[in-house]
């Protein structure tokens, strides 16, 4: 693979300082190393947080507008690396080129929204009910940022949550997924190099810490670090928070999804059709907000049906390949797991009366190291217990339904909270969705997947109900304080009309 050396060459130039021999990092496309790290000691990841708290002391005093110059300038430097940075994306988690490219656009764009939001971190003033009182809430830098990622996005959600922090007035300490952690060096590097020639950023503002759930579990135990913001599996969630809950620290959970989309009678087939194949197979289903399930009006469930299985048979044929080339739509899976993952549901949802259309191994050939795996689309009578599981792969359940009031409930019934849709004309339909969807993200007419970095982005129930990126999500990055000052002349009064005299 020296094509694919060059860009890891190109990105990580002292990559022989990570070298060693804990954690081979392979490509998904071919199954094959393109790197061998070595993994932070306990001791060093220590080091690592001693460092981000003495880089906290000197960055929460730099103004906030310089500190969006320096991620204007971290913005640049990522416009100017984009087709490579896209590229070991692509390598590194198999997500096809094009959408590598939209992960670091991605970046790019919450850059930009920091930038803004450096001179927009607004407090209240608030009136005092006592006369010659002002009161006002203030937002203060919080303290070192803790991010843990997962391996689907490698790299945007730790932007998401560093050019927030950073603006903010926070260090971060970022844990990457253990598939992922050359996206990771990549992003350090690129980071230094804007940090080092910017006056005030302290050494130790952004740093990578390598490893797997034990060097993640060292930062989410550590007092030190004030806020982690976690994204992966409901499973690891269910860890992590209450460890963080239990040293009273603050948790920002991204967790897992089983999102729906609701086709309805009035629906536009031109504009569901693509939406639900787009969320369903697009990224090989590797997506939190990927669709796992497509809810459809018994009147049009035969046609919806028999349409998207003969897109899923042409997509298996035809478009599935190496996410490096253009003509790919569906790349690999990550691994052996989590294609025998797909593998065992549609084995459970077989025999809960499923019939299955695609899900098969295929490219064995060209990559007997590669996982590649044809989308699969079941038709269900009714919703089953295998449903409710998140597999993260492209497998897709159809259901019926006959009354809108139903097909809420077949959606809200599963544990997760992430991303919904409905596909409507009917605006009294819409409208009873977005009112009813127990998720944190209700689309109409657009499907469960791709959303903008200028919303609130994250989910309720096994989701984990934090909120990451735009609208007001930073202000989980900062602390909340009330201020109320006495600039009177005679004697203070007390709040609540108490007299308390000598
Ligand atoms: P994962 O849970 O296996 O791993 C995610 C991260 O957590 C990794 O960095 C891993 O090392 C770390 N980790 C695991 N156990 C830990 C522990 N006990 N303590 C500390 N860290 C620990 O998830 P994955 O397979 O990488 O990613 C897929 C999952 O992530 C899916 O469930 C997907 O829905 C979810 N996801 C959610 C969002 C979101 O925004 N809601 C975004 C992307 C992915």
């Amino acid at each position: 693979m020296s094509s694919h050396n060059d860009v890891v060459i190109r990105l990580i130039p002292n990559l022989s300082s990570f070298s060693g021999s804990d954690l081979k990092v392979t490509t998904p496309i071919d199954g094959s190393e393109i790197a061998s790290l070595r993994l932070d000691t306990p001791a060093e990841v220590d080091a690592k947080i001693a460092k981000s708290v003495e880089a906290f002391k000197k960055w929460r005093e730099v103004p906030g507008p310089r500190r969006g110059e320096l991620v204007r300038l971290f913005g640049e430097k990522l416009r100017a690396h984009k087709e490579d940075l896209a590229k070991l994306v692509t390598l590194e988690c198999g997500k096809i080129l094009e959408e590598g490219r939209g992960e670091v656009q991605e970046m790019i764009d919450i850059c930009d929204f920091a930038v803004g939001l450096s001179r927009q971190l607004y407090g209240l003033t608030i009136a005092s009910e006592r006369p010659n009182h002002t009161m006002q809430e203030n937002w203060l830098p919080l303290g070192p940022v803790g991010i843990i990622s997962a391996f689907n996005f490698p790299v945007a959600v730790w932007a998401w949550n560093t050019c927030l922090a950073l603006v903010c007035g926070d260090p971060v300490l970022w844990k990457p997924s253990e598939k992922t952690p050359l996206t990771a060096l990549a992003c350090q590097h690129l980071f230094d190099q804007v940090a080092a020639e910017f006056p005030g950023a302290p050494e130790g503002l952004s740093q990578v810490i390598v490893g797997g759930a034990q060097e993640g579990n060292q930062m989410v135990e550590d007092e030190r670090v004030p806020l982690i913001s976690a994204t992966g599996s409901s499973r690891m969630g269910r860890i992590v928070g209450p460890k963080v809950a239990a040293r009273f620290g603050r948790s920002l959970l991204e967790l897992g999804g089983n999102n729906a989309i609701i086709v309805t009678p009035t629906a536009d087939l031109n504009v569901a059709i693509p939406s639900i194949l787009f969320g369903s197979v697009g990224t090989a289903g590797q997506r939190c907000t990927s669709t796992r399930r497509v809810i459809v009006h018994r009147s049009l469930f035969d046609k919806v049906f028999e349409t998207l299985a003969a897109a899923y048979r042409q997509i298996g044929e035809t478009k599935i390949g190496d996410p490096l080339d253009g003509s790919t739509l569906v790349g690999p899976l990550i691994d052996e797991s989590a294609f025998k993952g797909m593998q065992a549901a549609i084995e459970r949802v077989r025999a809960e009366a499923g019939d299955v259309v695609g899900g098969e191994r295929t490219l064995e050939d060209k990559f007997p190291h590669g996982y590649y795996a044809k989308p699969a689309i079941v038709r269900l009578p009714a919703q089953s217990k295998t449903i409710h599981d998140e597999t993260f792969a492209p497998l897709t359940y159809v259901i019926p339904y006959d009354t809108i009031e139903e097909a809420l409930e077949i959606h809200n019934a599963v544990p997760q909270g992430l991303s919904s849709a409905i596909m409507t004309t009917d605006v009294r339909e819409a409208e009873f969705f977005k009112r009813h969807s127990d998720c944190g993200i209700a689309n109409v007419n657009i499907g469960t997947s791709g959303a903008e970095i200028g919303g609130a982005f994250g989910g309720e129930k096994e989701t984990g109900g934090g909120r990451e990126s735009g609208s007001d999500a930073w202000k989980a990055y900062m602390r909340r304080q009330t201020s109320t000052t006495f600039y009177g002349r005679e004697r203070p009064t007390l709040a609540q009309g108490i007299k308390f005299d000598l």
